[in-house]
């Protein structure tokens, strides 16, 4: 990830980033961190299959994805997998904080900033789901075949085989 060059409150040259990875102004004394943006990715299981997406877009297009994206500044990751489920596949799905299995960094992008993808377990509580722009495909795929797919993040394949073998 590229660190602040300029203030992005006032627009003055920054001091070199300090080892926690904070750049202080020199001239109004706000400190700009490199926090990782989260994310909120679903492994969506029916019985033995899980649901996996075909990305449609940059970064790593072509590649198998899970359903989810960037949480909004104001959103907990529920409303925010929700919302992303609801935007790329057009469904609903059954999801709580009990359905955690995992936080996972990792970069993200030509510039490698830094992702805190929080995974979790779902289903689908009714309807077929139909990709949107940015999804290419989907398919269901069983717990054999997870190895032999092209991911775009190992995070992900991690994700699938926790909520496979959870019996989820
Ligand atoms: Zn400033």
């Amino acid at each position: 990830m590229r660190p602040f060059r300029f203030c992005p409150a006032c627009a003055s040259e920054l001091d070199p980033p300090d080892n926690e990875s904070g750049a202080r102004c020199p001239s109004c004394g706000r400190v700009w961190y490199r926090n990782a943006a989260p994310s909120a990715g679903a492994a969506i299981t029916a019985g033995r299959r899980a649901l996996v997406t075909v990305r449609g877009r940059e970064p790593k297009k072509g590649r198998i994805d899970l359903p989810g994206g960037f949480l909004r500044p104001d959103e907990d990751p529920i409303s925010g997998l929700r919302r992303e489920v609801a935007e790329e596949l057009g469904v609903e799905i059954d999801v709580s904080n009990g359905d955690f299995v995992q936080g996972a960094p990792h970069t993200y992008g030509e510039e490698g900033d830094w992702v805190l993808a929080l995974g979790f377990k779902a289903r689908l509580t009714g309807g077929e789901p139909r990709p949107a722009d940015d999804v290419a495909g989907i398919e269901w795929v069983a717990e054999e075949e997870l190895d032999d797919l092209d991911w775009a993040w190992p995070h992900d394949l991690e994700l699938v085989r926790k909520a496979l073998s959870d019996g989820a």
